[in-house]
């Protein structure tokens, strides 16, 4: 189907948002009468493109791009991570904000969908010159973001440590202290306990669900991840907990295949020396020979657009579960239907980040903290639900688990914007 896309976002070079557009032209026929209302799903509320000057240590200004993108707000406030990478655009940051809109729908936490990054490579500065990047970029959107307004989050190469400057540069701006405008700080700034992994963890969880209804147990599985960040190197380490191996790995650096399975502590212990896998023994694998390893679950926890037909059909695991976002292109996802791969898309499989964020929103409101236990308590139950709410409408349609997720995302949302009705 061809799209009125946004004139801004280049129609020849769409990459995950054109991924994100064929995604609701896959739901629209199941969603009756609030198809009249999609149309505001394939277009973002408002964008903010920011230039971003810093000094630099040498003395000479370097300029950045940096964007932040309101996708749809009808159920609340933004809500969504900061990228920082070299490939970051104005097209991508909206995907994921849009992403971002169906997974707050989906596990029903009273969010919108936003994003934020900028276009530079932060392994080529310095600690100082990250700081002052991320509080001019900060100063920059400041018009757009707030605890009430649309609250920012970790995302790829961003982490506790740019959270703090971030909250601390939009307090100081404000000319008080309030912690509620991200998430993903530290502990004593009024993060949450259970925050650091609790996107891998809502991972584990619908991975033990899925595997679970497929008659098979975590114990003995073979687990290939692609990202030891964030995601992927928590998500490791709980696999490894409940008995699973983990045969295959890969992030920028390369790959690496054990057939025993890796010993995960001394793997991340490396990775969070080294920055990367390189170095670690192992048997070193092409890229191509890593999507095609013998393996049950496979877990992507890097970047968009990784999983495609060229190499889908490849692909041993019969469960992929997506800890990234936008990792399976939809030519790719018609190739593992057609093989019987069951694919728990991103939306809900890496909705466990998003569903802690809240938490700590929502304490950060009463001033009142609540302990790991009691978290990632909750957190189960919320994703366990979500995620039987979506097999439920995935069998009454009889669709994937994507096209479900995005019907029950969808449906929430555009209930939210019919009934709050058009202005004026
Ligand atoms: P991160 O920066 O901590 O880690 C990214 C990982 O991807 C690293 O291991 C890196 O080496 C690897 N990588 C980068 N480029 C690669 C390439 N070309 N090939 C293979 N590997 C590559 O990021 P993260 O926070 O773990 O995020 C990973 C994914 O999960 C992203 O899609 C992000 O949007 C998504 N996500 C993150 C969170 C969160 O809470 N951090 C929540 C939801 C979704």
């Amino acid at each position: 189907m061809s799209h009125e896309i946004a004139s801004y976002l280049d129609p020849k070079n769409l990459g995950a948002w054109g991924t994100y557009l064929e995604q609701i032209d896959r739901v629209t026929p199941y969603l009756g009468p609030l198809t009249r209302w999609v149309e505001t799903l394939k277009r973002p509320k408002r964008s903010l493109i920011v230039d971003v000057p810093i000094e630099l240590d040498n003395g000479t200004i370097a300029h950045f791009e940096g964007y932040r993108v309101h996708h749809n707000l009808s159920r609340g406030p933004g809500k969504g991570g900061i990228r920082f990478h070299p490939d970051v655009t104005l097209s991508e940051v909206t995907a994921l904000s849009a992403w971002m809109s169906i997974k707050t729908a989906v596990v029903n936490v009273p969010f919108g969908g936003a994003k934020g990054g900028i276009r530079v490579d932060p392994k080529k500065l310095s600690q100082s010159e990250l700081e002052r990047m991320t509080r001019r970029f900060t100063s920059e959107i400041n018009m757009m973001i707030g605890p009430q307004k649309d609250i920012p989050a970790p995302d790829v190469n961003t982490n506790e440590q740019i959270m703090a400057w971030m909250m601390d540069t939009y307090c100081v701006n404000q000319g008080y202290t309030t912690s509620g405008v991200v998430t993903g700080k530290p502990i004593s700034l009024g993060g949450s306990l259970g925050r650091r992994d609790a996107t891998s963890r809502g991972v584990f969880v619908v991975a033990r669900e899925a595997y679970g209804q497929m008659n098979r147990e975590l114990s003995g599985a073979r687990i290939a991840i692609q990202g030891l960040g964030n995601v992927g190197g928590h998500a490791a380490r709980l696999f490894a907990q409940a008995g699973a191996k983990v045969v295959a790995i890969q992030d920028h650096s390369g790959a690496l295949y054990n057939p025993n399975g890796f010993d995960v502590d001394a793997l991340l212990d490396h990775v969070s020396l080294a920055r990367e896998i390189n170095g670690f023994p192992g048997e070193s694998i092409t890229s191509q020979q890593f999507w095609s390893s013998p393996c049950d679950i496979l877990i992507p926890a890097a970047l968009e657009s990784q999983i495609t037909p060229a190499n889908a059909s490849s692909i041993q695991a019969k469960l992929i579960v997506e800890g990234a976002n936008g990792p399976t292109t939809p030519e790719a996802d018609d190739i593992l239907r057609d093989m019987n791969v069951t694919v728990v898309p991103d939306v809900i499989a890496n909705a466990g980040g998003v569903t802690v964020s809240y938490f700590e929103w929502v304490q950060d409101f009463s001033s009142f903290f609540w302990t790991e236990e009691e978290i990632n308590h909750r957190l189960d139950i919320l994703m366990v639900d979500a995620f039987k709410g979506i097999c439920d409408v995935a069998k009454k349609h009889d669709v994937s688990l994507r096209t479900a997720t995005f019907i029950v995302g969808c449906e929430r949302i555009l209930k939210a914007r019919q009934m709050r009705g058009l202005y004026p």
